[in-house]
């Protein structure tokens, strides 16, 4: 199940919540990553957010995703190579990148994944984040 800001409301707040505010590009932004949760590239955000803000600069696209980064509506998702694709899924969750399309699918994570690695983790460390990439195509058997 995908955490989701749901209301103007609550987006604007966690723009505030690191002194930034709700602007109508940034509100656009999100939703073009919201509306298709593909892990677009910030030239694919690009693209979609100009149908609906024909005016939009990729210079501004770009400061509204690193602000939607900073205020942890979205997380970036880097593979080795390729540009910095971005995710509005909030939930912990690994990735499965499929090598032959380039696909890549957000991989649900069981309950309390965080506290079971916390188990195997050095003393007095406790991990706030994972991030999982499985790799490979699609499997031609039958
Ligand atoms: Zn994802």
């Amino acid at each position: 199940m995908a955490a989701i800001t749901e209301t103007p409301e609550a987006f604007a707040q966690k723009l505030a919540d690191i002194g930034l505010r709700n602007t109508p590009q940034r509100e656009v932004v999100y939703g073009v990553l919201m509306k298709k949760q593909d892990h677009p590239t910030a030239d694919e955000v690009y693209v979609r957010v100009k149908q609906e803000m024909p005016t939009i600069s990729l210079a501004t696209v770009y400061n509204c995703l690193e602000a939607l980064v900073q205020c942890k509506l979205v997380r970036v998702v880097n593979f080795e190579r390729g540009p910095t694709r971005y995710c509005p899924n909030l939930n912990p969750h690994a990735h499965f990148h499929d090598e032959a399309t380039g696909a890549t699918y957000d991989i649900d994570l069981p309950d309390g994944v965080l506290n079971q690695v916390n188990a195997v983790l050095p003393k007095g460390y406790d991990a706030k984040s994972i991030e999982i990439i499985f790799r490979g195509s699609a499997a031609n058997k039958r």
